[in-house]
């Protein structure tokens, strides 16, 4: 069979490589691991937007189990546009300014493939999402870096990025891993940068709602200019709860709006109508549910930085903390030595080596487990 070779480019995936090394380690004798590595919500959706599917699911079978339209749900279109009015305070028509995606994962890769060419520069902020290199490498681009500097609230160095033919530049507040969100000056200097340089600004809003201790959520799309040269993109999977359910957005820069739903129409056929009808009743309906997750997310972080203390990043939002480990603690000794699963700083870019991901996203009786081994681990030295 034939290979091309941009299936060779694609980096190993690194929740996979994680998943693989869990599973290894969970076959071999010990106690169960407690695993604090994958952020996959522990909570359910909302109970109306469960009930939405279901009434959705029961209408008659053309309305609801033929194929969606390509382009979402028109309802859904203005859902989004309303929440993000209210919530963000910023106006997006409905029609031209918002994608209808399956999750945002796929646009991670997508958008990429409609902004860079082979040899392109498509720059990630220093840590990233692990899922970030995915679409560069299949489009044959190169991977260039946004350092972001702890000191200043992992705010990216602009001043230290690469200019020449830089086709996008990713940005992710609050961010995975470092749980840190915007800083007043962040996404102006970012508009700023994509004048300068032609690049286009991709800013993962997925944890958008989860900011702590009374802080507003911060869209990119707020800032004056910021559609004009960049889009966003939020998820439905940890504000509601519905990470398995697929459903998320692109909104802003209409040019990429349309060549992200022309993608779609050729790779794609739609979403389930009833998972769409819910995506409307989350939207819509009570918000209490958000802070709600807010609020357990809080109690949790609460709990994580009595054992971690000094080791940790600030946690300003998302449901991580990032800690730096000490010397001669590694994540394969804590899978090894104290069955406690976290996340390999390595694997979310050159800053990430020394450091660890931590997942508040996990039930309460198994964060106690962990940190009590994490303690051990700790006091071992
Ligand atoms: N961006 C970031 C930073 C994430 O952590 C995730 C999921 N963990 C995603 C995007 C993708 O989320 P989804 O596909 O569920 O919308």
């Amino acid at each position: 069979m034939r290979r091309p070779r941009r299936l060779d480019r694609l980096p190993e995936q690194y929740f996979m490589r994680l998943l693989a090394r869990v599973q290894e380690a969970a076959a071999r004798e010990g106690e169960p691991l407690v695993d604090l590595g994958r952020g996959n919500p522990d909570t359910p959706p909302p109970p109306h937007v469960i009930e939405a599917l279901v009434a959705s699911a029961r209408e008659p079978v053309t309305r609801v189990h033929g194929y969606a339209p390509f382009a979402g749900l028109a309802d859904l279109r203005v859902a989004i546009a309303d929440r993000y009015a209210s919530e963000y305070g910023v106006e997006l028509d409905p029609e031209r300014e918002v994608a209808v995606v399956p999750g945002t994962k796929t646009s991670l890769t997508e958008l990429v493939l409609c902004l860079a060419e082979h040899g392109d520069t498509v720059l990630l902020p220093d840590p990233y999402y692990p899922d970030y290199p995915s679409g560069i490498a299949l489009a044959g681009a190169e991977l260039g870096l946004l350092t972001l500097d702890p000191d200043r609230g992992y705010a990216p160095r602009f001043d230290l990025a690469p200019r020449e033919n830089v086709a996008a530049a990713f940005l992710n507040y609050p961010s995975n891993p470092t749980a840190a969100v915007a800083g007043d000056d962040t996404f102006v200097e970012a508009i700023a940068f994509a004048h300068e340089t032609g690049a286009t600004i991709i800013h993962d809003f997925a944890y958008g709602d989860l900011v702590f201790d009374g802080r507003k959520p911060q869209s990119f799309l707020a800032e004056p200019g910021a559609r004009e040269v960049g889009v966003e993109l939020f998820s439905m999977s940890k504000s509601y709860g519905m990470a398995g359910w697929r459903l998320g957005f692109v909104l802003g820069n209409a040019e990429l709006v349309a060549r992200q739903t022309m993608l779609q129409d050729h790779v794609r056929a739609g979403i389930f109508t009833a998972v769409q009808k819910a995506g409307i009743a989350a939207l819509t309906g009570p918000q209490d549910s958000v802070a709600e997750l807010v609020r357990l997310y809080e109690r949790r972080r609460k709990r994580v930085l009595s054992v971690v203390g000094k080791l940790a990043a600030p946690c300003e939002g998302t449901f991580y903390v990032w800690i730096r480990l000490p010397d001669g603690l590694t994540p394969a000794r804590l899978l090894e030595e104290h069955r406690l699963v976290v996340a390999p700083g390595e694997g979310f870019g050159p800053t990430g080596a020394g450091w660890a991901r931590l997942s508040l996203a996990t039930p309460d009786d198994l964060i106690d487990i962990g940190l009590e081994r994490l303690a051990a681990a700790l006091s071992a030295g």
